[in-house]
Order: C-alpha cells, then structure tokens, then sequence
C-alpha cells in the first residue's frame, strides 16, 4: 500500500511573487491600522467603483464630484469666516495653506466626510460625500484643526491620546459648538454643559473609531485621559461657535487679537 503523502510546503519555491504578494498584505494591514483604507486614492490605487454603487446612484461620476468639490473649497476659502481664520492661524504658525498643495478632492469610503494625512500633511475632502457648501465649511475647518494642532502642538497621530486629543478640539470646536445652540431652549446652564461635553465626547469616540482599529474602551479610556486638557483648549478660533449667531464673524474679526495673520 502506498503511503499517503502528506504535502508539505516546499519552501524552496518561495519566488518573488510569493514575497511581493506578502508585503502588499502587510501593508494592507498597515494600512488598515491607520485608516488609510478609507482613502483608496491615498495608496495610489484609484477608487474602484462597485456595480451597486452605481446602481444606487452614488458613482460612476467622479469627475463631476471633483469639479463641485473643487468649486465648493474655493468658495468656502473666499467665504466662509471660520475657514479663513483657520487659514490665517496656519499662516501665522508657520503652516501657510498652499490650496492645490494640501486640499485635495477624492472619492472615499462612504463612512467618512473628510480627513487629515499627516504624512502628506493633506487635507481631504471626500467629493462623494462632502457635497454640499456647508459640508465642505465643515470638513475644512474640522481638518484644519489637526493641521494646527500637527503644526504647533507636536501631534503624533500613532499616538492614540494624542488622537484623542485633537479630536476632541474638533469636534468641541466645530460640530458640536452648533449642537449646543440647538438644546439651549429648555435646559439649564448646567444640563447646557454636561451635553454639550457629552457631545464632544461622543463625536471623537466616533472621530477615533472611524480610523484607529481600537475598542470603545481603548479610545474612550484615551479619551477620558486627555479630556480636561483638550476640551479647554479654545486655540486658535478662542470660543465655541454657536450656530446662528455672529459668533463665526467676531472670531474671525477678533482673531487679529490672538496674533492670527488672517
Ligand atoms: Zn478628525
């Protein structure tokens, strides 16, 4: 009876194939790791559009997106005051916005509206999702934020408080200075507080989750570490915008007064 043989790898047959298959693995994962998935064109691989995208009506016009996308920077950089004072903070730390060098329009994956590379230090705006004006106002001055923060505070983004850190000033700052104005009618001074830190906390739990492979707990516990700190840290816009209100017009006005070249 013949002997059932089992087969072993043979690793004499490791070609360079093989190896090069490995490493795009790898950096797969890496990239996975970092969030880099959720901006295809960020790896140099063009966004593939999928059948049920399309069918859905959400692809198959990617340069239309980018085009309004591009229209809807440049009226937000000429307009909109809080992304111009974002733009003179930068300026004034040394971190001037060139608009073709670091803003860049591309398609991502649909969790996402936006999102800082420090590597390049780029902004994105994602032209399938950001696709309105106010949209794009937000994402602008949101990633603009952590590209202050990079720019003065020594910002390692692969460290999860400093992540932590920088999203919490975000959202403090942009989103969830607008919820604040929307629950004032009914509740008190102090309910105001609590919800308001409630809704900081809870925009950069979700800040972080959407690109650190981390639990809940991970970046909550981050977060609860940094938050005292970071949630005061008013700079460079210097109070919390409420929604309606000329709060966005008095920040810009009055950010000559912080140093802000705007
Ligand atoms: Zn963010």
């Amino acid at each position: 009876m013949a002997e059932t043989k089992e087969s072993a790898p043979d690793f004499t047959k490791v070609s360079d194939e093989n190896i090069k298959n490995f490493n795009r693995d790898e950096q797969k994962k890496e990239d996975k790791k970092w969030g880099y998935d959720l901006y295809p064109e960020r790896r140099n691989e063009t966004y593939k559009t999928t059948l049920k995208n399309i069918f859905m009506g959400k692809e198959g016009t990617e340069n239309i997106d980018k085009f309004k996308c591009e229209q809807n920077v440049w009226k937000c950089i000429n307009k909109s005051p809080m992304v111009k004072l974002m733009m003179g903070a930068l300026k004034s730390s040394g971190c001037a916005i060139d608009i073709r060098r670091h803003i860049s329009c591309e398609a991502c994956d649909y969790s996402v509206s936006g999102g800082y590379d420090p590597m390049l230090n780029q902004i994105v705006v994602c032209q399938n999702v950001a696709k309105n004006e106010g949209l794009v106002q937000g994402v602008l001055t949101h990633e603009m934020i952590h590209m202050f923060d990079y720019c003065n505070n020594d910002l390692d983004f692969k460290n999860i408080d400093h992540l932590a850190c920088t999203e919490i000033r975000a959202a403090n700052l942009t989103h969830c200075s607008f919820m604040s104005a929307m629950i004032q009618g009914d509740a008190s001074i102090f309910r105001i507080k609590k919800a308001h830190q409630n809704c900081v906390k809870t925009k950069a739990l979700c800040s972080v989750l959407a690109v650190r492979k981390v639990t809940a707990e991970e970046a909550l516990a981050a977060i609860d570490r940094v938050f005292p700190k970071c949630y005061n840290d008013l700079e460079p816009i210097g109070r919390r915008i409420r929604r309606n209100s000329t709060d966005m017009h008095r920040a810009y006005l009055e950010a000559p007064y912080y140093g802000y070249d705007v």
